[in-house]
Formats: C-alpha cells, sequence, structure tokens
C-alpha cells in the first residue's frame, strides 16, 4: 500500500484495528482521545461550553467540537454513520460440533452475502461482561471457516449456490469432542478474564484479511467492513482535522450508531435517542432554552454517510440508465423519490456548494424502477430530529460481501468534504 492515498492506509488500519462495533468506537476513542478530545460519561454531570468532547454507549460514538464561539442557538454540523456490519453473531450455548468437528453456534447478522463468507480464516470479535458488570474486548486471531463443499459432491453449484443458514452456516473451529471443548473459555483465555465470570457477550465473525491497494495502476482498494468503517473512519479523520470552526463556526458532531444491519432500532442505532440526548445535553451545556435549541436544530445539517453502490460492468442494467457512479469520482449523492433517502433539493444544492468548497467532485445515485434500494440511517435522523439531511457515501461493489471494493480516492474524498463541513465552509 506504499503509493496508496495516506488516507487509505489510514482507513486499512482503521478497519483492522475494529473487527465489531464494539472494536470500531474504541479505536475510534482512542484515536479522538490522542487528538485531545475529552471522554465523557453520560452519567456524570457535564461542564458543558467550548472544547472537544466524545461519549460511547455500546458500540456507538458520538463525538464533537463545540468552538470558542458558540452561543446557546448555534447550529450543529452532524456526520452520521454505522459501526456495524453484516456478519455472524455467537449463539448462546455457542459450542457444538459433531464428527470429531468442532463448530460454531453463529446466528446470521443483517444481510451478509453468504458466499463470500466461504472459505475464509476468520476471527471472533466483540465484547464479554463478566458478572461484576465489567467490559473486556475479546478479539482472536483467525480461528474459524466456513468451509464450502467440494465440486464433486456438489456438480450443480455453479447454476447457483443456495446455502441453508441453519444447516450450511456452521464454522469449524477445531479438531476433539465438542463435550470436552468450550469456545467461550477460549474467548475468555483471549480476553485474560475467568471463564467462570462471563454473565453475557455479543461476539461476532469477522474476517481476518489484511485490506488491500491493486490494480493496474493501484486504483482499487479491498476490504472488510467499508460498509460503514469508510465512513465513520472519514468522520473521524475530519473531526480531528477540522479545528474550531471559529467565529459563526458550527458545532461539528461526528454520531457513529450501531445496529444499523438490522433495522437501527436499539438504545446505540439511529432510532433509539443518543444523538436527539446528546444534542440536548450540548445545548443545555451552552445555556439555551427551548427556543433557542430549535432555532439551533432548524438551522443544523446533517450529513448521513453510508455506503451505495458503483455501477457493475458485468451488472449495469440493475442501475439507473442515466446514473452509473463510478469508482474514484467522488461520494454519491443519493437521492430516491420514496424518501428512503433523505436527499432533497435545499440538500443538493448546499451538498454541491460543499463539495466545490472542498475541490471534491460527487456523483449522484438513484436506483434502477425494479431495484428498491437499500435504507439508511439519514430518513431516521431527519424524521427525529427534523434537521434537513442529504444521504451520500463512498461507491463500492460487492457490498455485504466478506470483502468489499472501493476506489482508494473516494473515502479520502468522503473525508475532505466532511472535514469543510465541519468547519462550516461553503
Ligand atoms: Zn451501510
Amino acid at each position: 500500500m506504499s503509493t496508496a492515498p495516506a488516507h487509505i492506509q489510514d482507513l486499512g488500519a482503521y478497519v483492522s484495528a475494529s473487527p465489531s462495533s464494539f472494536h470500531a468506537v474504541a479505536e475510534a476513542g482512542r484515536r479522538l482521545a490522542a487528538a485531545g478530545f475529552r471522554r465523557l460519561e453520560e452519567q456524570d454531570a457535564w461542564e458543558g461550553g467550548a472544547g472537544r468532547f466524545f461519549v460511547l454507549r455500546d458500540g456507538a460514538l458520538i463525538a464533537w467540537t463545540v468552538p470558542t464561539s458558540a452561543g446557546p442557538a448555534t447550529a450543529f454540523h452532524i456526520l452520521g454513520a454505522h459501526t456495524d456490519s453484516p456478519s455472524f453473531k455467537l449463539k448462546p450455548r455457542p459450542t457444538t460440533g459433531k464428527l470429531g468437528w468442532l463448530q460454531a453456534g453463529v446466528e446470521v447478522y443483517g444481510g451478509p452475502l453468504l458466499n463470500s463468507w466461504l472459505d475464509r480464516e476468520l476471527a471472533l470479535a466483540g465484547r464479554l461482561t463478566l458478572l461484576d458488570g465489567t467490559e473486556h474486548l475479546v478479539a482472536t486471531g483467525p480461528l474459524l471457516r466456513f468451509p464450502q463443499l467440494a465440486v464433486h459432491l456438489d456438480r450443480a453449484v455453479n447454476d447457483g449456490l443456495a446455502l441453508d443458514k441453519q444447516r450450511h452456516m456452521n464454522p469449524v473451529w477445531g479438531l476433539g469432542d465438542p463435550a470436552a471443548a468450550d469456545l467461550l473459555g477460549l474467548l475468555a483465555t483471549h480476553a485474560d478474564v475467568d471463564p467462570r465470570g462471563i454473565g453475557g457477550f455479543d461476539v461476532v465473525v469477522a474476517d481476518t484479511q489484511k485490506p488491500r491497494v491493486f490494480g493496474s495502476h493501484g486504483e482499487f482498494f479491498a476490504s472488510g467492513r467499508l460498509d460503514n468503517l469508510s465512513s465513520v473512519h472519514a468522520g473521524l479523520a475530519a473531526i480531528i482535522d477540522a479545528a474550531d470552526g471559529g467565529a459563526d463556526g458550527p458545532i461539528a458532531v461526528l454520531a457513529a450508531f450501531d445496529h444499523e444491519e438490522v433495522g437501527s432500532g436499539s438504545r446505540s442505532g439511529a432510532s433509539g435517542p443518543f444523538l436527539e440526548d446528546m444534542l440536548l445535553r450540548i445545548s443545555l451545556g451552552l445555556g439555551a432554552g427551548t427556543e433557542e435549541r430549535l432555532r439551533a436544530l432548524a438551522s443544523s445539517f446533517c450529513v448521513s454517510a453510508d455506503a451505495g453502490h458503483a455501477v457493475h460492468p458485468n451488472y449495469a442494467e440493475r442501475h439507473d440508465p442515466a446514473n452509473l457512479p463510478v469508482l474514484n469520482g467522488g461520494p454519491l449523492l443519493k437521492i430516491n423519490a420514496n424518501q428512503r433517502y433523505t436527499t432533497d433539493a435545499p440538500g443538493a444544492a448546499y451538498w454541491a456548494a460543499l463539495c466545490s468548497a472542498a475541490g471534491v467532485p460527487y456523483q449522484e445515485f438513484v436506483s434502477n424502477n425494479v431495484m428498491p434500494c437499500g435504507s439508511t440511517i439519514g430518513p431516521l435522523t431527519a424524521t427525529r430530529l427534523g434537521i434537513r439531511t442529504v444521504d451520500v457515501g463512498t461507491p463500492l461493489l460487492s457490498m455485504h460481501s466478506a470483502r468489499e471494493l472501493c476506489g482508494v480516492e473516494d473515502p479520502g474524498h468522503l473525508a475532505a468534504v466532511t472535514t469543510a463541513f465541519f468547519r462550516g465552509d461553503r
């Protein structure tokens, strides 16, 4: 990756350090703290006022910069993204197996491309909560694999692979007698805790292959979890880079939610109150009353950043014929008549001006009429807070694969326009 843009190398490092949503926020918190952001606890009383802060709530994070010039009606410029990726989550009583194999009981998390998870060396990663309430991050090295059936035993496989989510998606992780094995005990060893103390766990499967730049001119970047760590990382780089926006600058906010891939309905998801709670506390810290708070929201703006689809050369008919986004053509501006994306005319105009101010290209994405688009957190935050929102994101191929593909330029473009957004440039 030596000739690749520095941003993409750093994205690779961030993704590698973030095999689960809990790791993604821990690593983000580590980077923010190193850049001078102060971690606050929701249970504590806050002083309020100017400064750079962040809060973690389970697998979600909100970070913000309050400029010294901020008053009770200062606008928020919010970048929203999500920390989770489609995967498999460890079930209760996860140690299974038969015929001399040790296997793991897993539940499908979100909508992974099941075939892409076959024949890879996979890790387990997440959090263990002990009976005393303490929480411990855990990540194994390469441990599991979903072995595909040999073609000799499945002659029709190339006409279409059918995978049963219960029967066929039981990864192997060793040889031996399941009755004498203990997968949770193995995790406890990795986390350096007493296995008898484990009271609960949220642990997912993650690909272990290192991200890689490739292509004739190094134009491609392959990695797991680009949906949506490419957006979280862009927001993280931008909020660290964007110093205090100065006089009349907005309050920059990075909101990275969990559980987008399963509908966002949780205390750390975008349908929960996390962002609303944090904005309220920031406003209260600036001495805002109800009217000032509503004035602040009325002049605020949200950029909902989530990975989107570049045109696939072998399936161009799946796209709108006039809107064919390419890799390295800049972030997508996502538009949908049915409000699956929030972008409207004022939002589109704002985004165009922002990209122009940042010197960054962008390209529109709209669905083919017979291909309903995916969902994002944009409509959820817009509906909840009434803040004008646009949906944007890095164009990918192979979305929801264990190893997705983007261009080496686009994540850096997204970070650059986000930096301009956080500074209030346009
Ligand atoms: Zn996504």
